[in-house]
């Protein structure tokens, strides 16, 4: 029984389309990366690939991951200013951010 494949995304690090599979298989669906052994030669987009009878399943939780990474901040304990996530201080008054 051939399965088929559908692009899902292309990705410009292999980390983000890494977070993307990661994503799917905790929803259960497996996901191919190609492109990545261009990766460390050049910079090419990664590609994630997943079954087409789970193509909409998986389309849900691209679009979920792209909302978590906009809306990724931690709000400041002492002064309520909005950093990235990825801070480990408050850009203003560098107090430690939550996890
Ligand atoms: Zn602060």
């Amino acid at each position: 029984m051939a399965q088929r494949w559908m692009l899902l995304g292309r990705f410009q690090t292999l980390g983000e389309a890494e977070l993307l599979v990661a994503a799917l298989a905790k929803e259960g669906i497996g996901a191919d990366l190609r492109g990545r052994h261009a990766v460390a030669i050049e910079p090419e987009p990664v590609e994630v690939w997943v079954q087409e009878r789970n193509a909409a399943r998986a389309n849900a939780v691209l679009v979920g991951t792209q909302e978590a990474v906009v809306e990724k901040e931690s709000i400041c304990p002492r002064c309520g200013e909005p950093s990235p996530a990825s801070f480990e201080r408050c850009w203003k008054c560098e107090a430690v951010l939550p996890r």
